[in-house]
Formats: structure tokens, C-alpha cells, sequence
């Protein structure tokens, strides 16, 4: 099996090195990954000038660093390599849970290679100053990837890992609660400016991504590139 590594954290993120890590028991990997942090870009790709991709190594795993976007990663890594089994992207420092996934770089280097038609699964986990334990959690993605690489059948997936997980629990999105705030805040010479910020909700509905993460759940989000409301269109044309 064929495994290419993105991320949206950068090439240097300890959560791109410990995916590698375990990826290597799966089979073959690579890594293409930006060369800084392209966190909260969402699916942006680069189509107005070229992108500079330099060799480089992350342990012992062949890696790129490209100048572009997480999306861009993955469109040049299924471009030089052939017959890629899986894009994995993460392990993102930070959830990507609800509406974080429309912001999302980690999500969009695995909606990216879904939309090229490979098979993408996208994996977060929390981080605060603190950088994750992912010698605690590298059983976890372990049993993640154990349940996800055979189910082909499965073309893009979110993977959310609570700091200490306890099970496993297939999830949909949470889309009702934004977590997105808007905080006026100062410059240093007094001049007001306004900073979006990303603040914790309180309310999860059952079932929901952010409520197995918030129990202590591994959430496993399945989900699809067709945004199309399914009963508004009924609707109409009916
Ligand atoms: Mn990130």
C-alpha cells in the first residue's frame, strides 16, 4: 500500500512525523507537506504562479516541502507518484471538529485528494501550549487506521482523537454551534482592531463529532464532497 503524507501544520509538526510513523507499518511513505504552517487556509490551491518543491528529510521518510498550500501538497504528491493508496493528512495540532472543518487545511489536503480520486482521511487531535502525547496516542491512530485503510468503500474521513481516548465512535458533523468569535481588541498605539477567534462551545448534540471528543471518543466522521441539500432540491423539483 501506498501512503502520501500531508499536513497543514508544516513539514516540521511533531503530528506529521508521528503519522508517518505509524503509516510505515501500513506500507510505502512519502511525505509532501508546506514548507510553513498553513493552518485555517481551508482549500485554497496556488493556480497563479509556480511552486518551488525541495527535497528534504523527516527522520528517515522521503519528504517534499512546497511553498503552497496543503491542498497544493497533495495535488503535486498524487502528481509525482503514482498509484497512491490513501492520502493521510495530520496529525493536525488542534481538532478540526463541526464548522472548524470548513476552515480547515488538514481537511481540504484530504478533500483534495478525494476530489482527484484517491481516498483521503484527515486526523486532529487538541493542543494547547502543551504539544500532544503522541506516544500516548500512537496506539490510537494505530486502531484508527486499522478500521479505515480496508473500508474502501470510504472515500474522505475526519478523525478527531480526544487527548486520552477510551473508544471509538463513528460520528456526523456538528454543524449547529459556530465557534468562531469576533474579539475587538487594541494595537499597540491604541488603534482598535478586531481578532476571529476560535472559542470552546458548551452545547454538543449527541452523536455528533464534537460530542464523542468531548466524552473521550476517537470521532470518525464519514463524509462526502456533495454539498447539494438533498431535500431543498426535492422540494423544488417536486
Ligand atoms: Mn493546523
Amino acid at each position: 500500500m501506498r501512503l502520501l503524507i500531508a499536513n497543514d501544520d508544516g513539514i516540521h509538526s511533531p503530528g506529521l512525523f508521528a503519522l508517518a510513523d505509524v503509516a510505515r507499518q501500513f506500507g510505502d511513505v512519502r511525505i509532501v507537506a508546506p514548507d510553513v504552517e498553513q493552518s485555517s487556509m481551508g482549500h485554497a490551491i496556488t493556480h497563479g504562479r509556480p511552486l518551488a518543491v525541495k527535497r528534504t528529510h523527516i527522520g528517515d521518510f522521503d519528504a517534499w516541502r512546497v511553498n503552497g498550500t496543503p491542498a497544493d501538497c497533495v495535488a503535486l504528491g498524487l502528481s509525482a507518484w503514482e498509484k497512491v493508496d490513501v492520502v493521510l493528512s495530520g496529525v493536525n495540532l488542534g481538532p478540526n471538529l463541526g464548522n472548524s472543518m470548513w476552515h480547515s487545511g488538514t481537511l481540504a489536503a484530504a478533500k483534495q485528494a478525494a476530489l482527484l480520486g484517491c481516498r483521503g482521511i484527515a486526523l486532529s487531535t487538541p493542543a494547547d501550549d502543551a504539544e500532544p502525547d503522541f506516544v500516548a496516542l500512537r496506539p490510537w491512530i494505530v486502531k484508527a487506521l486499522e478500521l479505515l485503510l480496508p473500508r474502501t468503500e470510504m472515500c474522505l474521513l475526519n478523525v478527531n482523537f480526544p487527548p486520552q481516548p477510551k473508544d471509538i465512535a463513528w460520528t456526523r458533523q456538528s454543524v449547529r454551534h459556530y465557534d468562531g468569535r469576533v474579539v475587538p481588541v487594541k494595537d499597540p498605539r491604541g488603534r482598535p482592531l478586531q481578532w476571529i477567534t476560535v472559542m470552546p462551545v458548551e452545547a454538543t448534540e449527541e452523536g455528533t463529532d464534537r460530542w464523542a471528543v468531548n466524552r473521550g471518543s476517537v470521532s470518525i466522521t464519514p463524509l462526502r464532497l456533495d454539498l447539494t441539500d438533498d431535500a431543498a432540491l426535492a422540494k423544488v423539483a417536486g
